[in-house]
């Protein structure tokens, strides 16, 4: 079974298989971060994966997500209908 080498903040060196790992992507970009629980102490971590990494992530089998790092949030579902509300003639938004 394919190894993958990485580090944990407390234990140091350890080896995952791809099931231990889960991988998120940028929406449009080969790059992210990787999930993983250390198999020793249980400790959850993240790390930035860069191009190569992803690569060779995805070689080994792990399972990835897209995700997108700026989600529209709720204040800006509120700003937007307070415009709609604010504007007498919505369909003249949509004329541009
Ligand atoms: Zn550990």
């Amino acid at each position: 079974m394919t190894t993958i080498k990485t580090t944990c903040i407390r234990c140091g060196g350890i080896n995952l298989t791809p099931a231990d790992v889960s991988l998120e992507l940028r929406p449009g970009l080969r790059e992210g971060d990787y999930r993983f629980r250390c198999p020793t102490c249980a400790e959850p971590q993240r790390r930035p994966a860069n191009p190569r990494v992803v690569g060779v992530l995805l070689a080994t089998g792990v399972i990835f997500e897209v995700v997108n790092p700026d989600p529209i949030t709720e204040m800006e579902i509120a700003a937007f209908a307070t415009a709609l509300e604010a504007e007498p003639d919505p369909l003249r938004l949509l004329a541009g």
